[in-house]
């Protein structure tokens, strides 16, 4: 088995499942470190501190990209999300395989940051089908949600950057692909 080391970032628009097909991902090669993303956004029901993000104010935001610690920031629907750089570092100089999911503007930082980054972007069938599924998540309200589909349109646009795009009608089939695209054989 060679898992070789690779900093991989998973990008696409909200509601077109990148959490699920990562918690798949996960479950299969736990050896593959997910970054936990910094946001000033209010926790999701279920959401607990230092899993899916650490909750931060406004203050403590601008004070981590003043310090540095953020390697890539960006706004996205009027809230603030950045991945520390520490962490990311760590894993990096150890070897360990490392996943971030980010929006397209962090996506485009990285890549910056990073040459040797690979870029998958996550594409809906349909955007149709994204509006339903973004709909009916229930998570959020309908400003919300039209704000989430104008960013997605951009998003979308933009697919032609990435090194893969991975269509997601099916999420087995999707993380399979991503696994397959991070160059990791089956354990
Ligand atoms: P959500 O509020 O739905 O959790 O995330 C909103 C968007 O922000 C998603 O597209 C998600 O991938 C992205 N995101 C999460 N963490 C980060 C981060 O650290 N940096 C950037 N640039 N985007 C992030």
């Amino acid at each position: 088995m060679t898992v070789p080391a690779r900093l991989t970032v998973l990008s696409g628009p909200s509601g077109v499942g990148k959490g699920s097909v990562i918690s798949v991902v996960r479950r299969q090669h736990p050896h593959i470190w997910l970054s936990v993303s910094v946001t000033t956004r209010r926790p999701r029901p279920g959401e607990t501190d230092g899993v899916e993000y650490h909750f931060v104010d406004q203050a403590e935001f601008g004070r981590m990209v003043a310090a540095g610690e953020l390697l890539e920031h960006a706004s996205y629907a009027g809230n603030s999300y950045g991945t520390p750089r520490a962490a990311v570092e760590a894993r990096a100089a150890a070897g360990v395989p490392a996943l971030l999911e980010l929006e397209l503007h962090g996506a485009r930082q990285v890549r910056a940051a990073m040459p040797e980054a690979r870029l998958v972007f996550l594409a809906p069938p349909s955007f149709e089908e994204l509006a339903r599924r973004l709909t009916g998540r229930g998570t959020e309200d309908p400003e919300v949600i039209r704000r989430r589909l104008d960013v997605a349109r951009i998003e979308l646009a933009a697919e032609g950057e990435f090194d893969d795009v991975i269509v997601n009608d099916d999420v087995e089939a999707a993380a399979a692909r991503l696994v397959k695209s991070m160059e990791i054989s089956a354990d």
